[in-house]
């Protein structure tokens, strides 16, 4: 599948840099152009590939080039403000050759925030392409406001995309590292996880063929109907030279034995690996009963994949899920990696959303009373008691 990315705020570029840098290292093409935008320079120069000519720099006139400070409502009043030069980015993009959009941004911040919902709003009403959001969940440790600013934007951004895929920075934080510090491991997993399920479907012609290709259309319809959307991986190293197919080949005249054995193992591997990837951790936990919809992609060296294996995991996830919508299929890959990546679409079961929407409440409380109270308090600091001074003027 062929994206248009557009990376908004600070963490929305430097995940689109590392899908670019994914790109690179595995030959995906799945960022056919990469756009940032935001309101601090220092962002914009700090990021590695995204061309230099595809970072717009937004709010000049009110922030002079240093950012929103975590406020999103100043994002969003950016963003609809100068609307005409991140548009300006994106007539560069040649939208004919991409299937569809994707607005990257972390929710608690100020600047991807705020504007992502409104660039969302736009593009949909000027394109007929799907216009996807990757929105990142803060770490509970992060501190009410950026729950506050996450809470608020998730729910404006699901109205406006086509789907949200979400990533929960909380539930990926690793044992005694901050957030902060894990950003480049946590970015890492992202690109990982979007990048196979994305990379099916941008298999070249020449390229080995697969046992039941993926295409862009199943991703597209799988996360047609909107919603909230998740992720789950599992992958498995395995040896490229030849242990599994291409030697029961050299032997198939023995009653074709090794060829079934090597078949049980292949099938073996890729329903457990759709199991672990669908109970282990997904990139918004959640409950998976109930999903609406899901997509299932193996990647992998052709021969270690096959339709059995596929088959048996979708069937699987269908009873799992409850979903008569459970769509599968494999791509074929040069690493020594069979890799399963699941797509969870309308999901409804998520205790972590209902969690930080009440932190968010007691922290929009907290911020109102304390402005109330904030006008006493100084009056009571700066008079004096008897009210015996007089001010200047
Ligand atoms: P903005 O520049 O004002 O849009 O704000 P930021 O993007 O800096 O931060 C918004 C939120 O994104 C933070 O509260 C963090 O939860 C998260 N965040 C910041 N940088 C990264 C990053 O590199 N990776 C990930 N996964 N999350 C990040």
């Amino acid at each position: 599948m062929k994206l248009a990315m557009i990376g908004f705020g600070q963490a929305g570029g430097k995940i689109v840099d590392k899908f670019l840098e994914y790109d690179h290292k595995t030959g995906s093409n799945i960022v056919r152009s990469a756009v940032a935008v935001n309101t601090a320079k220092a962002d914009l120069l700090g990021l590695e590939r995204i061309p230099q000519d595809n970072r717009v720099l937004i709010g000049q006139a009110r922030v002079k080039g240093h950012g929103v400070g975590a406020d999103n409502e100043l994002g969003a009043e950016i963003a609809e403000e100068d609307i005409d030069e991140i548009q300006g980015a994106i007539d560069n993009i040649p939208v004919h050759e991409v299937d569809a959009f994707l607005i990257v941004a972390g929710l608690g911040g100020g600047t991807g925030s705020g504007g992502s919902p409104v660039l969302a709003k736009h593009l949909k009403r000027i394109y007929t392409e799907p216009v996807y959001g990757l929105g990142v969940l803060p770490g509970s440790d992060e501190g009410g406001i950026y729950t506050l600013n996450a809470a608020r934007s998730f729910q404006t951004f699901v109205r406006e995309v086509d789907n949200l895929l979400v990533f929960d920075n909380d539930a990926w934080r690793q044992t005694g590292e901050s957030v902060e510090g894990g950003y480049d491991h946590i970015n890492d997993e992202i690109v990982r996880r979007f990048g196979v399920l994305f990379g099916a479907g941008e298999v070249e012609a020449g390229d080995n063929v697969a046992e039941s290709v993926v295409d862009s259309s199943e991703i597209i319809n799988t996360l047609d109907g909107g919603g909230v959307s998740t992720v789950g991986y599992a992958a498995e190293d395995v040896d490229l030279s030849g242990g599994g197919g291409l030697l029961s080949r050299f032997k198939g005249d023995d009653d074709g034995m090794d060829d079934g054995l090597d078949t049980a193992n292949t099938t073996n591997r890729i329903t457990s690996l759709v199991r672990k990837a669908a109970l282990g951790r997904l990139t918004l936990p959640c409950e998976i009963d109930g999903a609406e919809r899901a997509l299932l992609v193996i990647a992998g060296p052709p021969e270690h994949l096959n339709r059995k294996g596929i088959e048996r995991g979708r069937k699987w996830l269908e009873e799992q899920t409850g979903s008569m919508e459970v769509r599968g299929g494999d791509y074929p890959t040069e690493t020594p990696k069979v890799a399963a990546s699941i797509l969870l679409s309308g999901v409804h079961n998520v205790p972590r959303i209902k969690e930080l929407q009440q932190v968010a409440i007691e922290a929009q409380d907290n911020i109102d009373e304390i402005r109330q109270q904030s006008e006493d308090n100084l009056t009571d600091l700066v008079e004096d008691d008897e009210d015996e001074l007089d001010p200047l003027f």
